[in-house]
């Protein structure tokens, strides 16, 4: 397929094809669909595995951590703990896998399902238990075989979140964890930016969820308990850099930032959503 040729899709989580066109960021039509409300780019670019395999983000992430950082990954495995049944632990897109070298040292079984060169790269040096190289769409493992599934700003990226969640689910033994994370477009930082937000880049980041799509992805999913947090106000943070810094035009906010910053953890307007959803119990297996 040419690299270039963009391709009008129908909506990943209800099948709708009416749409209305929200803006147009460098060439990329980004849309709601009239029947659900996901946001989406559409046409879009084809060869999105492609991107995911050689370049895109995949590989990405830090080389280092900060201790702050690696003191969160510790808090975020230990939180797992009750989860501890199968003591296994499997990520989607685990890029420097950070996160499952955290998981390994506290005794946990852990896996990956990754097909980006560079990260697999890292990960092969790593002392994993093993990795799936397939796309998160597509991957294959053994039903009800984990105990919890990350996937870690991994969602926007596919070209569909719902067979992916849907594989995921069925990964998952009955009562395991998923733990989400994904940017949201009905962030404060996204209607203060409108379409200039940091995150709205449609080579790449192709699904734009909000918490009411992102909870009926995993509704339809037939996932329960879905938590949804959100976090951060992050009113422009250069992609993967630590630099915070706020757009020349909205000097009056800079002071409040730090303000904004903590009290949007208590909102659903946050840039980060932070979601959690149990596999029920005695389910049928997704579709
Ligand atoms: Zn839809």
């Amino acid at each position: 397929m040419d690299f270039q040729e963009k391709t009008a899709v129908a909506c990943d989580l209800c099948g709708g094809e009416d749409q209305s066109l929200l803006f147009v960021k460098e060439g990329f039509p980004h849309v709601r669909c009239l029947r659900c409300g996901l946001v989406f780019v559409s046409p879009r670019l084809g060869g999105h595995g492609d991107l995911q395999r050689l370049s895109g983000t995949g590989g990405m992430g830090e080389d280092r951590l900060t201790s702050s950082q690696l003191k969160r990954l510790r808090k975020e495995v230990e939180l797992l703990r009750p989860f501890r049944q199968l003591n296994r632990i499997l990520e989607i897109g685990a890029g420097k896998g950070w996160f499952l070298l955290e998981a390994h040292r506290q005794g946990w079984e852990t896996w990956a399902v990754e097909i980006n060169v560079q990260a697999l790269d890292r990960l092969n040096q790593m002392d994993l238990t093993g990795v799936i190289v397939q796309r998160a769409e597509q991957f294959e493992s053994p039903p009800g075989s984990v105990d919890v599934v990350r996937i870690w700003d991994v969602i926007e990226h596919l070209e569909s979140p719902r067979q992916a969640v849907n594989n995921m689910f069925r990964a998952l033994r009955p009562g395991g964890l998923l733990r989400l994370s994904t940017t949201n477009f009905a962030s404060l930082s996204r209607m203060v930016n409108g379409p200039e937000w940091v995150y709205l880049n449609g080579a790449d980041h192709i699904f734009l969820f909000e918490p009411a799509t992102v909870g009926r992805l995993l509704e339809d999913a037939g996932f329960s308990g879905i938590r949804i947090r959100t976090r951060s106000f992050n009113l422009r943070r250069k992609l993967y850099h630590p630099e915070r810094e706020l757009p020349a035009r909205f000097p009056l906010l800079r002071p409040f930032r730090k303000i904004i910053d903590e009290a949007i953890r208590f909102t659903k307007f946050g840039h980060q959503m932070i979601v959690t959803a149990i596999r029920p119990e005695n389910a049928a297996d997704a579709r």
